[in-house]
């Protein structure tokens, strides 16, 4: 494939001084990194175009090289011009151009500043917290900036120095035969910079454990496996880098009384014996307080009640869901003589109603004696 021409690709003049290539680069690079743009896969082809174009241009060996050859003059796949031209990676050419935007704190920061990594962080919550929404503390263990030495792994009142062995630019040359080659810097391991003091509270590190306490809004409607981002309050990013961002993950603990499934709310209810045979009004409880429910005589045991928009207002948006009240019959225990005789008696009286008064049972039985006679027949 034909390579555009790299003055093209980061649209300036071919007399473009150095700033005006790497302001050039920025804000291609900007717009087109992969980490803002991971739906699209010709942003990182555009990125790697412009981060292409800014090695060689940035380089004034190379650039000039490039004017005389074009590509074949430092395009290390023709055969000609330079080797090892494209060592450094991607992420060590933006290091470079925005060392100072984040700030790298002087110099040129090889490999250096990277963004912090993200962080989660388990957050259980009772129901109504999460049906609700709230606003809670967490106090989050933390790899967090060294406040004595700003990051840079220095002990305050000395600073870094640049490394003698190549003489800051994290890369040395050396000689094989006909070629130079470039190698990362074996003693600042291509930092450019190495610490002779280093700070005695992070141990040179530029970062420490700290516990931090962060108030996190909790959205109503929120469910468990749903996640709250918390932009920039993950890790503190190495040599003083920006931090990465902190994922609150919800989990709700189980209810006494309700159960969520999506937006519905699923609850029990038990009713007396009397209650479902006479029918009545029942008291049952809601996310917002109790409310009545009418209990039709001949309830049997089982049976859903929907209680329309007594739900949660999921926090994705849309209306309520119901609350499913399912009844269950409890059989009467520790009768009194006096409950019992009572109970003697309707059991009589209802022999002698049979089917009318117990459906199922009467079928049951029925298809029972089925069964046998088919058997013995
Ligand atoms: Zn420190
Ligand atoms: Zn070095």
């Amino acid at each position: 494939m034909a390579k555009r021409d790299y003055y093209e690709v980061l649209g300036v003049n071919r007399d473009a001084d150095g700033d005006a290539i790497k302001k050039a680069y920025r804000r291609l690079a900007m717009k087109y990194h992969p980490d803002r743009n991971s739906d699209d896969p010709a942003a990182e082809e555009k990125f790697k175009e412009a981060s292409e174009a800014y090695e060689v241009l940035s380089d004034d060996e190379k650039r000039s090289a490039y004017d005389r050859f074009g590509h074949a003059g430092v395009d290390p796949s023709s055969g000609g011009g330079f080797q090892g031209g494209f060592e450094g990676s991607f992420s060590d050419i933006f290091g470079d151009v925005f060392g100072d935007v984040f700030g790298g704190g002087g110099g040129r920061a090889r490999g250096g500043p990277q963004r912090g990594a993200d962080l989660r962080y388990s957050l259980q919550l009772d129901l109504e917290q999460a049906v609700r929404g709230d606003k809670i503390e967490i106090r989050v263990p933390i790899l967090a900036t060294c406040d004595d030495c700003k990051g840079s792994g220095a002990k305050p009142g000395s600073s870094p120095i640049t490394c003698p062995d190549c003489k800051g630019t994290g890369q040395i040359r050396v000689s094989q035969g006909f070629f130079t080659l470039q190698q990362t810097c074996p003693r600042c391991r291509g930092q450019g910079r190495i610490i002779t003091d280093p700070c005695r509270t992070c141990n040179g590190a530029g970062r420490v454990e700290k516990r931090k306490t962060l108030s996190v809004r909790i959205p109503p409607g929120v469910d468990t496996g749903d996640r709250i981002r918390l932009s920039r309050e993950g890790e503190a990013g190495p040599m003083g880098g920006p931090p990465g961002d902190l994922y609150v993950q919800v989990e709700v603990r189980t209810h006494a009384i309700f159960a969520r499934d999506g937006r519905d709310l699923h609850c029990e209810v038990p009713i007396s014996f009397a209650d479902s045979a006479l029918g009545g009004e029942l008291e049952v409880p809601t996310l917002d307080g109790r409310v009545k429910l009418k209990i039709p005589a001949g309830t049997q045991t089982g049976k859903l009640f929907r209680l329309r928009g007594k739900g949660v207002v999921p926090v994705r948006g849309g209306g309520p869901g119901d609350l499913l009240c399912r009844v269950a019959v409890e059989t009467p225990v520790n009768l009194t003589s006096r409950q019992r005789e009572l109970l003697e008696e309707l059991r009589n009286s209802m022999k002698q109603g049979g089917e009318k008064h117990s459906p199922k049972e009467t079928s049951w039985f029925k298809g029972v004696k089925d069964f046998f006679d088919g058997l013995t027949s």
